[in-house]
Order: structure tokens, then C-alpha cells, then sequence
């Protein structure tokens, strides 16, 4: 439902703490407008980096009245700065500022800076509030609806972390103008996720709009953000602490983070090896029979309409499966899969045995 700043604004509907995602084109202006409806905050914390704040930092501080007391805290770019150094650090700039328990954290970036300022909200003086401001299309689509938060620990990604949901999600889709390329097919394969687990319609529409949206269409993303942030609120107020149904979002994702983790993190994104792991999903449903090969064909060819370049030699199935086992998200040594049969309509199974496992692999050598 739009609403007079002409945004859309969509509910995560959540028992204890519900708040909106408002999605709009142009509105960073508007932050600071849309906060005060929110509760009267006078020290506030951006934490961003320096180069995300410098595209879009000065549009964001308008707004702020001479009364609050706004600090911008940076750190560096990339996956690396969900650390206990820059944690560390947070916590240190916030306390030498003085910052008190009515203090709020703006969390103003991609995934990365939304975990980790967010877990800096849920831990510092046992937690403040916090607002997630989003700017890559994965953030937007994903990581700041749900109240995941966290850093790395050397031993593994997002070892470390909690649950905080936010006061509110503000998604300004103009500002994935000046994201690269790489980040913008990332985040596809996200959100194309979404319509292969839950929605043939959505799906119909990327099949008819890819090029546009990968070609930065502002409208067309302007839906695709509307579209996949309600999708996953829906999901997400089901199951907040992720006990159920918040396990489907985990399509490709089981394939995916094995390879995520046997390219070395970084050679290949996640949303790539989302896209990759999308495929070897299917590839289990075919040969189990599960899915049609017309279901199949039509899925597979959206998803080679975002083209990923990566080293067929690394693709080692038994390597490969060994990591499926290891990872965080298999409980009592049993790998849960999240499959389709149909687009638009997920099931679960658990692996049987490892064969099938490894000729759903074979897809991508
Ligand atoms: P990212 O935050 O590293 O951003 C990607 C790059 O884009 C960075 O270099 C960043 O500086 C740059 N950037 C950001 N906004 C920009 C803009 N508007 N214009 C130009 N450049 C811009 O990556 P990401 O894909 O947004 O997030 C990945 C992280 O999200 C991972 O750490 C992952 O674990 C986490 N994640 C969390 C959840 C969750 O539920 N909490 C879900 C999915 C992913
Ligand atoms: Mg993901």
C-alpha cells in the first residue's frame, strides 16, 4: 500500500516486534522523515563505508535536525569487516561518544554492514535500536528483512550472531544504480529463488523481464525488490528463529554454500553459488523423477540467462558432498534438501544416499 512519501510499504508481521519495509524510487531524502514517525531518536550512528557513503551519504543526511546528534561510523568494504576487530572497534567509537542505551544504529550498505551494525544494535549495552538501510539488490531482496545478524569467526561464516529484528527496513532502489554488475546477478539469483520456491508468477515475470532487470530497469526493479521483500516477510513471520518453513529460503543454497566454500569464498559470490546450487537442485528432482523435464528445461533456462563464469576442473562431486555434510545447517548428520516440483512449489527430502548427490553435480562440469 503506498503511503503519502510514496512508498510502498510492506509488513513483517511478526507476534512480538512487527515492522514495516517501506520500498520506494528516489527516497533516500526521506529517511530521516520516516525515522521521526518511528520514535524521537537524538543520537544516531550511521555505520557504512566510505565508499558507499560517498555515492549516496549526502542525500541519506538530509533531513536530521540540528537537535540530533548524527555520527558516521565506516568501515572498510567486503566480507572481511564482519570481524571481531571492526566489531571491536564499534563498540569502542560508540563509547567514547557516549552513545546510550535510547541511542540508534543506522545500518547503511549491503549485507555485510546490515550484520554486522546489526549485531553491533543487538549486543551493544545489551541491544539499541536499529534501522536497516539497504543498497545492494541482495540486501534489498534479503539480508535486512528477517533480523539475521552477525560476523565471521576465522573458523566460518556467520558463526557468530543473533536475532534482532529492526525498527524498520528502508529500501531505496535508486541507489543500486551505481552497483556493479556482479552484485546486481547476485542478488538475481536470490530473488529468482524466491519465484522457483513460492511463486510462478513472479517467476512468469522474470522470465519476461531478466535483461531489463540485470540492465538495471528502474521499474523493473522496483517490482522485483517489492515482489521478493514481501515473499520472504511472509516466510519470515511463519518462522522467525528459522525452526521450519524459513529453512525453504535455502533452495540451492545447501549445493551452493559447498561450493561457495571449495572456490574459497570470494571466487565465487553467493549468489552465484546460489544460482549454480539452483541447478544441481533440479538436476536431484529430474533424476529422482520428482520433477518434469518441460519444468526442468523451463527453470534451467532462466537461469542460464544469468551467466556465471567459474573453473569447471574444481567441480569435484565426492569434495564436494564431504563439505554438504559439514555444514552448519545439517542437523543430526542428515542433509536436508529444499527442492522443487514445479516451479513455484517446494518440497523437502533427505538425501539418501550420496550417488544421487553426486550426479546432481555433474550439471556443472
Ligand atoms: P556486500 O555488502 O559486500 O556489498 C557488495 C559490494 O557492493 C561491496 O563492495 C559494497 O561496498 C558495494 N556496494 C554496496 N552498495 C553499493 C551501491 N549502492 N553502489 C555501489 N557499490 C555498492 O555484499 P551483499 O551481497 O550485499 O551482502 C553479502 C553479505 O550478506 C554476506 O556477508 C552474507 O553472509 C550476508 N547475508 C545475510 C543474510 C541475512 O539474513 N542476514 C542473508 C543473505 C546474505
Ligand atoms: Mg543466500
Amino acid at each position: 500500500m503506498p503511503d503519502k512519501l510514496n512508498m510502498e510499504l510492506i509488513q513483517v508481521g511478526l507476534a512480538a516486534n512487527p515492522y514495516p519495509v517501506y520500498v520506494g524510487m528516489d527516497v533516500l531524502d526521506k529517511l530521516a522523515e520516516v525515522l521521526r514517525q518511528h520514535g524521537d531518536y537524538t543520537q544516531i550512528a550511521v555505520i557504512t563505508s566510505k565508499s558507499i557513503f560517498q555515492m549516496h551519504g549526502k542525500k541519506l543526511m538530509k533531513g536530521f535536525s540540528s537537535d540530533q546528534e548524527v555520527i558516521t561510523l565506516f568501515v572498510p568494504d567486503g566480507e572481511n569487516a564482519k570481524s571481531f576487530d571492526q566489531l571491536q572497534h564499534l563498540y569502542s567509537q560508540l563509547l567514547e561518544k557516549k552513545f546510550e542505551r535510547k541511542a540508534l544504529i543506522i545500518a547503511f550498505g549491503g549485507g555485510v554492514i546490515g550484520d554486522l551494525a546489526g549485531f553491533v544494535a543487538a549486543t551493544f549495552l545489551r541491544g539499541i535500536a536499529h534501522v536497516q538501510v539497504p543498497t545492494t539488490l541482495l540486501s534489498q531482496v534479503d539480508s535486512s528483512i528477517g533480523g539475521k545478524v552477525g560476523i565471521n569467526h576465522p573458523l566460518g561464516k556467520n558463526l557468530i550472531g543473533a536475532f534482532k529484528q529492526p525498527l524498520f527496513v528502508f529500501s531505496d532502489v535508486s541507489v543500486l544504480k551505481t552497483l556493479p554488475d556482479s552484485e546486481i546477478r547476485c542478488g538475481l539469483g536470490e530473488v529468482i529463488k524466491y519465484g522457483m520456491i513460492q511463486d510462478r508468477e513472479f517467476f512468469s515475470y522474470l522470465e519476461e523481464n531478466l535483461e531489463n532487470a540485470l540492465n538495471r530497469d528502474d521499474q523493473i526493479l522496483l517490482h522485483i525488490v517489492k515482489t521478493s521483500a514481501s515473499l520472504k516477510a511472509r516466510v519470515v513471520e511463519q518462522d522467525e528463529h528459522e525452526h521450519g518453513v524459513r529453512m525453504i529460503l535455502n533452495f540451492g543454497h545447501t549445493f551452493g554454500h559447498a561450493l561457495e566454500a571449495e572456490f574459497k569464498f570470494g571466487e565465487l559470490k553467493h549468489g552465484e553459488a546460489v544460482i549454480l546450487g539452483m541447478k544441481c537442485a533440479m538436476q536431484y528432482s529430474l533424476d529422482k523423477g520428482a520433477l518434469s523435464p518441460a519444468e526442468y528445461e523451463r527453470g534451467m533456462s532462466l537461469l542460464n540467462r544469468a551467466p556465471i563464469n567459474y573453473d569447471k576442473t574444481k567441480i569435484y562431486a565426492k569434495r564436494l558432498i564431504e563439505r554438504m555434510s559439514r555444514d552448519k545447517k545439517v542437523r543430526d548428520k542428515q542433509i536436508k534438501l529444499i527442492l522443487i516440483d514445479r516451479i513455484g512449489h517446494y518440497y523437502t527430502e533427505i538425501a539418501e544416499n550420496q550417488e544421487q548427490l553426486r550426479d546432481a553435480y555433474k550439471i556443472l562440469e
